[in-house]
């Protein structure tokens, strides 16, 4: 009778996590559906170029166009006559 008693609370016991790790989980994945995915729509792409002279790469909005190139600086524009 003492074993039936433990194993009974033993279940219910076990029901119980297993009920509110479902409820868990559940609400977890109702939140998830019901807040859109804003980030990767937000997320801006930023075009790397590398500097002809260098070949460091910075944001293409950063860089200096030359009629021959692209540099990072003013001084390497010059170096390279362009
Ligand atoms: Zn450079």
């Amino acid at each position: 009778m003492k074993y039936l008693l433990v194993t009974a609370i033993a279940v219910l016991v076990f029901w119980l996590w297993r009920h509110s790790r479902k409820a868990e989980k559940n609400a977890a994945e109702n939140a998830r559906k019901a807040r859109p995915r804003r980030a990767s729509k937000e997320t801006k792409v930023t075009q790397m170029v590398a500097c002809d002279v260098c070949h460091v790469h910075l944001p293409r909005s950063e860089a200096l166009i030359g009629s021959k190139g692209i540099y990072c600086s003013d001084e390497h524009r010059r170096q390279a006559g362009g």
